[in-house]
């Protein structure tokens, strides 16, 4: 089976590939940031990220974190998620999937369902759009809250 840290170990290592292929060296800075992007799961935003590394690399700036992801998102390597919020939030599985967003605590989890590939896409009449790629974004309340809620009187 594999472990949380495999996982993690793995995903650095492949983001880094990515990173290099792309003629982007890894700064401590950005180092940093792909580790905290590889351990969280719950589709931080930036803000989030900064918090996680300002406490691993002496004198890291907010500004450097939203400069980061910027560059990592230029190359492909992060992607916004589409979500209720006003700010953005990263995700670096770049892979196509489809996201359940908890409104009461913000949290974003994955979830790759093969029958949502089956979705009809709008029709051809659309003006001529042509669709490229979807992401559904699912809205509603995840366990821990749901067990929150209903222990509460
Ligand atoms: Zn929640
Ligand atoms: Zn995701």
């Amino acid at each position: 089976m594999q472990t949380q840290h495999d996982f993690k170990e793995k995903k650095i290592r492949q983001l880094e590939e990515q990173c290099r292929r792309n003629g982007l060296a890894i700064t401590v800075q950005r180092r940093v940031i792909i580790e905290a992007l590889a351990e969280r799961r719950d589709h931080p935003s930036a803000d989030q990220l900064y918090d996680t590394v300002r406490g691993r690399v002496r004198g890291i700036s907010r500004t450097t974190v939203y400069r980061v992801l910027e560059t990592l998102e230029g190359i492909g390597v992060v992607q916004k998620v589409s979500n209720p919020e006003a700010r953005a939030r990263f995700d670096a599985d770049t892979a196509r999937h489809h996201h359940l967003y908890c409104t009461h605590c913000q949290k974003i989890q994955d979830v790759s369902d093969p029958a949502l590939e089956l979705l009809p896409l709008p029709s051809e009449e659309y003006g001529g759009f042509t669709i490229a790629g979807f992401s559904i974004t699912f809205s509603g309340v995840c366990p821990d809250c749901r067990t929150v809620q209903s222990q509460s009187p």
